[in-house]
């Protein structure tokens, strides 16, 4: 480090620690509302789409829900068409996925519920090159936010580091998407400001991956596969998409589960002992492109700024920094995309500058309280997972999977649970006179 330089920036400035999907998408909403945004990420540009160092989940298997598609698509409209012209693979999510749930494989049918199959880096690429074409967002690569300055009852801007200076940016707004690493806490109490209250569920989940240029050649009656695990006594599962590039993405996954496959041996092993065959014999004379990759994952973490009594004006913290989720639901980023959405609608009705960190909070905490829901109803069949149970959680899961069996054989119920599932309908969704007939027509079979 050779000095400390402090730039100061005109007024209607905001900032964003963190350049991933949370972090583009509030720059996106910040250019309609400020004059300039800028961006602070602390990896280079990636311009060829890898697997970069500041996402290390980015190998593993990224779905995007239909509620985090719409959000993208609205804000940069026509992005889904581009991203299937160059790759992305189009799926009817109930007709071209065949999905073993609790033990029973769910019924196919057309349900005009389309999903894209992409890798994460080339979601992010293609966002990437949205944002590019936006002339009032600039994003300074090699550089990583080390605190927050202040005046002492607002935050102000941030101090952050690059190869050789130590800069300081203010700002009218700093938005903190900096992800699972986030030290938004420690700077908060560095500088004297209250920490935050913190749930945390542990699952010692692991997940590991392998692409495949080609899967064994059989006969296949899917596009998509899923075999989620059958807890308690089944905790381990697996997964197969298509991806960019005529690829398959294959996905191995364990909770509570001290030894992951750790290479590609033992990757074909653990698919040979899931409790149904089909990853195992869709890929055992496959050919794979990459080695096994693993990620753990060890808790769902909460932070609940919503909750602190005092707060400084300035900043806002959003994406997996305010509430990091059990990744096999695929929410992170449709959540992220609706916490986005929500700032914008908050901009809309409160002005930018005016706007109340405070009122965010409790607006995005919200917004988390139903996929955090959803999980831990999942999480908590696991007899490892541990931390504070949601009241009511017997009758809930004995719900949920009454749900999930009658998802066998009537579309209707299953049309109902794709809704809740994809972020696009609340759980209560699930709960009508037509689903309460459905499931217990069918019941003795279970
Ligand atoms: C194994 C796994 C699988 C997943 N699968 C899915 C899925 O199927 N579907 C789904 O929707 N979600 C999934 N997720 C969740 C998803 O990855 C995240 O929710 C999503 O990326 C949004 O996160 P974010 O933008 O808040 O943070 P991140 O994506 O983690 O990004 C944080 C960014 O901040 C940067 N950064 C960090 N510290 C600093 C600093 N000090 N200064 C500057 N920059 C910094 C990082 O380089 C990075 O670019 C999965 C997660 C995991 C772990």
């Amino acid at each position: 480090m050779s000095e400390s330089k402090t730039q100061y920036i005109e007024k209607k400035t905001a900032l964003v620690i963190g350049g991933s999907i949370a972090g583009m998408l509030a720059a996106r909403v910040l250019s309609d509302f400020f004059e300039e945004v800028i961006i602070i990420e602390k990896d280079p540009k990636n311009t060829k789409g890898q697997i970069r160092k500041g996402i290390p989940q980015g190998a593993q298997g990224h779905v995007l829900l239909k509620s985090g598609e719409e959000i993208l698509e609205e804000f940069f409209p026509g992005l889904t068409d581009e991203m299937i012209k160059e790759g992305s693979v189009p799926a009817d999510f109930a007709n071209d996925l065949a999905w073993y749930h609790h033990g029973g494989w769910k019924i196919k049918y057309d349900s005009g519920l389309s999903i894209i199959q992409q890798s994460r880096p080339f979601l992010e690429g293609h966002i990437r090159k949205r944002m590019d074409r936006i002339d009032n967002i600039h994003t300074l690569y090699n550089t990583k936010v080390k605190g927050l300055l202040t005046d002492g009852s607002r935050v102000t801007g941030i101090e952050a580091e690059t190869a050789d200076e130590v800069i300081e940016l203010s700002a009218d707004l700093t938005v903190e998407t900096s992800g699972a690493s986030s030290l938004a806490v420690q700077w908060l109490k560095k500088l004297g400001f209250a920490a935050p209250e913190k749930t945390e569920i542990k699952v010692n989940l692991f997940y590991a991956n392998r692409i495949y240029q080609k899967l064994s050649p059989i006969q296949r009656e899917w596009k998509s596969l899923l075999v989620y695990p059958n807890p308690p006594a089944q905790v381990c599962g697996g997964g197969i998409s298509p991806t960019v590039d005529n690829q398959w993405m294959v996905t191995l996954l364990g909770y509570g589960f001290s030894s992951p496959p750790a290479d590609n041996d033992a990757f074909l092993e653990f698919a040979k002992n899931l409790e149904q065959p089909h990853v195992y014999e869709a890929i055992k004379d496959g050919e794979p492109v990459t080695d096994t990759e693993v990620y753990r994952f060890p808790a769902l973490r909460r932070f609940h700024f919503e909750k602190l009594k005092s707060f400084p004006k300035g900043l806002i913290v959003m994406g997996d920094a305010f509430c990091r989720i059990d990744p096999v639901f695929a929410q992170g980023m449709s959540i992220a995309a609706k916490e986005a959405k929500a700032l914008q609608e908050m901009f809309k009705a409160a002005g930018a500058l005016e706007a109340d960190p405070k009122v965010y909070h409790q607006k995005i905490s919200k917004i988390v309280d139903i996929p955090w829901f959803i999980a831990l109803t999942e999480d908590f069949r696991f007899s490892k997972t541990k931390g504070n149970k949601p009241i009511g959680l017997p009758l809930l899961q004995w719900y949920v999977k009454k749900v999930v069996l009658a998802c066998s054989h009537d579309s209707y119920i299953y049309g109902r649970f794709m809704k809740v599932l994809h972020l696009q309908a609340h759980p209560i969704y699930l709960i009508t006179p037509r689903v309460l007939k459905g499931i217990f027509r069918f019941s003795d079979r279970f």
